[in-house]
């Protein structure tokens, strides 16, 4: 039966996640013709949800699918789902395929898209964990040249997180073939260069993520410069600090590149500032009281 927080909405029915099922031939699960999105639930509500769905109508309009979410009211959907699964901790993963079609590469004509939404209780990172920060492994970028569109295919990211994971680091740093830093495998990267804030500028080589966004707005209401430019793999590693930003892990910082500490080997001031305004921004959009601060 599965567990009671675990609730699926497909195609406009909700039911218990385990129920759920979608064609052989979606073309989802054939070609990885589909959008997804991650968003966090924290006190039982959706954070950045006005984010998430407008990313999520972006990419859909750049694979030509943005009627597929024509009649499904997600910023009503989501909620409601959110509250009768009872989750207070964890994310909604939500999918938007081109759907059931015989196999054929060219797009059919009026296919029912695949639309489907379901909870998963999880937990996030503590202060010990912000705090322990995380090891980053560099591999070259072997992803398609569209990476700002959320596309379902993510076996570039798989077999790249798979390898960091062998060599015992968490995270990749995938590479341009000028060494320059673009993203995490699943996240956003920043470093902080004579006390710049630097990242990738938006464009198709990476994701635009919504913690990048709010955590760049929080730096710029510090004061804290940024530069929306990318540094290379040197810059990176003889950097005083680098983090990086996800859904799932909010700030977090990057203590050792390829096997070499970044700065002291400990999570830098600027990060640690940045990660606690995020914390708090999170809370006060969920109507929590801030946490305390990582480094009092
Ligand atoms: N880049 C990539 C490639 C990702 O997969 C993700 C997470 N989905 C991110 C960046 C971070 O995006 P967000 O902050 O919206 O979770």
């Amino acid at each position: 039966m599965g567990r009671d927080d675990e609730l699926l909405y497909l195609n406009g029915k909700i039911m218990p996640l385990a129920e759920g099922t979608v064609s052989v031939e979606d073309r989802g699960f054939q070609f990885g013709d589909g959008i997804y999105e991650v968003i966090k639930v924290m006190a039982g509500r959706l954070v950045y949800l006005d984010d998430h769905l407008e990313r999520l109508r972006r990419s859909l309009g750049e694979i030509a699918l943005s009627s597929a979410i024509e009649g499904h009211a997600f910023d009503e959907v989501l909620p409601d789902l959110v509250a009768q699964a009872g989750l207070e901790t964890g994310y909604v993963y939500m999918q938007v395929t081109r759907g059931w079609a015989p196999r054929d590469y060219a797009l059919a004509v009026g296919t029912d898209s695949t639309v489907l939404a379901y909870t998963r209780p999880m937990s996030y990172p503590d202060a010990a964990a912000i705090l322990a920060g995380v090891e980053l492994h560099a591999i070259d970028d072997p992803r398609w040249a569209r990476c700002n569109i959320k596309s379902i295919n993510l076996l570039g990211a798989v077999l790249a997180k798979e390898e960091a994971r062998r060599e015992g680091a968490d995270e990749v740093v995938f590479l341009g073939p000028d060494q320059s830093v673009r993203e995490g495998g699943s996240s956003n990267l920043f470093a902080v260069v004579g006390g710049t804030v630097r990242t990738h500028p938006l464009d198709r080589r990476i994701l635009a993520g919504v913690t990048r966004h709010h955590a760049l707005r929080l730096a710029r209401s510090l004061g804290l410069p940024v530069d929306e430019t990318a540094v290379d793999l040197a810059e990176l590693v003889a950097a005083e600090e680098a983090f990086m930003t996800s859904t799932g892990v909010d700030v977090m910082p990057v203590v050792r590149i390829a096997g070499r500490p970044v700065g002291d080997g400990r999570p830098g001031p600027v990060t640690l500032r940045l990660a606690d305004a995020l914390r708090a921004d999170v809370a006060t959009h969920v109507g929590m009281p801030p946490p305390p601060p990582l480094r009092p």
